[in-house]
C-alpha cells in the first residue's frame, strides 16, 4: 500500500496565548510513499514529525490537503478503519495482561465479520510472536522483561492485525545503545519479512540512515529532501539537510568565491566553475580532506584521535565555524604531532557551497 500526500497541511494554535501567530507543524507535504519500502521520516525535535504519523493514521485531522492509501482517499476515515498499526517510543503495553493477553488485545476489538475464531486469533497472536522472536515469553506481563522485549511485544501488537501501514514513532528512543541496534536489525528483517509499507520516525540521523530504504529530511514542518540515505548523504540540498546528517558532522567555512576559485581565508583551496563571485559557506565532510604537506589548506594541529581503522585529526581554523576542524584519514597515515600545523587538500566531491542568505546549495565544476 503507498500513502500519497497532497498539499497535506497541519496547523496548532500556539501554545503560548499571547502569541498570535499559529505553528504550521505540517506545511504542505507534497510526496509519496512507495508500497512496501520503509521510509524514515527524520528532523529535529518539534519538527513534526509525530504530526506527520498521527495524520497517517488518523488520529488528526488535517487543517488542509488529503492523504490517500493507494487511490483511495482516507483524509476522512477515522483511525479505527485505517487499517494501520502504530508502534510508539513508550511501548505503551497494558501491564496487568500477558504478553499474549497483549497481543490478543486488538483483535478482540475487532467486530462483526472481522472477528476472528478464538483459534484463529490465538493462531495469528503466536504468529505474530514468532515473527518478533518473544514467542517463549508468552504468560509473562510487561514488568517482567527488558526494554527490548516489551518493545517486540509491543511491534507483535502492533502487526497482529496484518495492518496495511506500520508506524513507527522514536520505537527505539528508550533502549540503552546496544539494543538499540539489535531492535533496529529485527524491525529491519521483520519489515522485509513482511513487507508492510512502514514509516519509521527518529531525530536520529544514524538510525535513520542505516534502517530506511528513503529518509524524509524535515525541518519546521517543512520537507527538505527525499531520497535514498546515501544519496541524500553525498548529495544535500541545502545547508540544513548538510548540517543534519553525517557524524562527525560537516565542517563549515566562511569562505569566498574569487575568480572561479574557492578561498577560506588568504588560501585557494580548491576551483569552482561556474559560480559568480561571492562570500559562501563551505562545507567540507570529515572524509574530504587529503594529507598532504604541500596541501591548499593550512590548519592550526590540535591533536589526533585515535579511531582504530582511521584516525581523526583535530585542527582549528579561523575561517570555521567550529572551535574544532575534523578530518577522518586512513590509520596509515602519519601525522606529525610535533609540529604546529596541518595542511590538507580537499576532495571536491566532499565540498559543498551555500549560499550565505538563502542557505541553498551553490553548484561548481572542478
Ligand atoms: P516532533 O514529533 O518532530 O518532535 P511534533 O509533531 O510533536 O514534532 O510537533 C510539531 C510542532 O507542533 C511543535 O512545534 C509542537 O509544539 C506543535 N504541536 C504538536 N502537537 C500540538 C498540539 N496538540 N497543540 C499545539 N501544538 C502542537
Ligand atoms: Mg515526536
Amino acid at each position: 500500500m503507498k500513502v500519497v500526500f497532497e498539499n497535506l497541511t497541519k496547523k496548532f494554535p500556539n501554545r503560548d496565548r499571547k502569541s498570535r501567530t499559529e505553528v504550521v507543524a505540517v506545511d504542505h507535504f507534497n510526496f509519496e510513499i512507495p508500497d512496501g519500502e520503509l521510509v524514515g521520516l527524520l528532523g529535529p525535535s518539534g519538527c513534526g514529525k509525530s504530526t506527520a504519523l498521527n495524520l497517517i493514521c488518523g488520529l488528526l485531522k488535517p487543517t488542509a490537503g488529503k492523504i490517500f492509501f493507494d487511490e483511495d482517499d482516507v483524509t476522512e476515515l477515522p483511525a479505527q478503519n485505517r487499517g494501520v498499526g502504530m508502534v510508539f517510543q513508550n511501548y505503551a503495553l497494558y501491564p496487568h495482561l500477558t504478553v499474549k493477553q497483549n497481543i490478543l488485545f486488538p483483535l478482540q476489538n475487532l467486530k462483526g465479520a472481522e472477528r476472528p475464531s478464538r483459534g484463529k486469533m490465538l493462531e495469528k497472536v503466536q504468529e505474530a510472536a514468532k515473527l518478533v522472536q518473544i514467542d517463549e515469553l508468552m504468560e509473562r506481563r510487561p514488568g517482567e522483561l527488558s526494554g527490548g522485549q516489551q518493545q517486540r511485544v509491543a511491534i507483535a501488537r502492533a502487526l497482529v492485525k496484518m495492518p496495511r501501514i506500520l508506524l513507527m514513532d522514536e520505537p527505539l528512543s528508550n533502549l540503552d545503545a546496544r539494543l538499540r541496534l539489535q531492535t533496529r536489525e529485527e524491525i529491519r528483517r521483520i519489515q522485509r519479512e513482511t513487507k508492510i509499507t512502514t514509516v519509521f520516525v527518529t531525530h536520529d540521523q544514524e538510525e535513520a540512515m542505516s534502517i530506511s530504504d528513503r529518509i524524509v529530511v524535515m525541518n519546521q514542518g517543512v520537507v527538505q529532501q527525499i531520497g535514498k540515505p546515501q544519496d541524500v548523504y553525498d548529495d544535500p540540498c541545502n545547508l540544513f539537510v548538510a548540517k543534519f546528517l553525517g557524524t562527525p558532522p560537516i565542517n563549515l567555512f566562511h569562505a569566498k568565491v574569487k575568480a572561479g576559485r574557492l578561498y577560506i581565508g588568504e588560501e585557494a583551496v580548491l576551483k569552482t566553475g561556474g559560480v559568480p563571485d561571492q562570500d559562501v559557506l563551505a562545507g567540507v565532510r570529515p572524509e574530504g580532506f587529503l594529507l598532504n604537506e604541500q596541501g591548499a589548506l593550512s590548519c592550526n594541529l590540535k591533536g589526533v584521535e585515535v579511531m582504530g581503522r582511521d584516525i581523526s585529526v583535530v585542527s582549528s581554523h579561523s575561517c570555521a565555524e567550529t572551535a574544532a576542524v575534523r578530518s577522518i584519514i586512513s590509520a596509515q597515515n602519519k601525522v606529525d604531532l610535533t609540529s604546529a600545523n596541518v595542511r590538507f587538500d580537499l576532495k571536491p566531491d566532499k565540498v559543498f557551497l551555500f549560499d550565505m542568505r538563502t542557505e541553498q546549495r551553490i553548484d561548481f565544476t572542478e
